[in-house]
């Protein structure tokens, strides 16, 4: 699998209905591994060094999100949510919308 982060929430599970930890595989900020819970500094230099998420083309200074993926520990059914990014933190996520791409991203 290509370079990515980690961003850990607890969600419930949108197809069981159970609260589950889930660690969002999305490509923001320095794709090196790293795991982000909510209110960490992703974007820690403006440009951050390559590679990096979501795109070149993204402003970092403006709030966005990007998708991110992982699977339910008890129901293995896919959760896709799209990861926030505002003032450079990681401040939450939403559900995916219809249509959201596995690399989309937006403002
Ligand atoms: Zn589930």
């Amino acid at each position: 699998m290509a370079p990515h982060n980690t961003f850990y929430i607890a969600v419930a599970c949108p197809s069981c209905g159970q609260m589950v930890d889930i660690w969002l595989q999305a490509d923001i900020g320095e794709l090196r591994y790293d795991s982000y819970s909510i209110g960490d500094l992703v974007i820690k230099r403006i440009p951050p060094m390559k590679p990096y998420g979501p795109s070149e083309d993204c402003d970092f200074s403006r709030p966005f999100w990007a998708l991110g993926l992982d699977e339910c520990s008890l129901c293995n059914a896919d959760i896709r949510m799209r990861v926030h990014v505002r003032d450079r933190r990681y401040v939450g996520v939403e559900p995916a919308q219809p249509g959201d791409q596995d690399f989309a991203w937006g403002y």
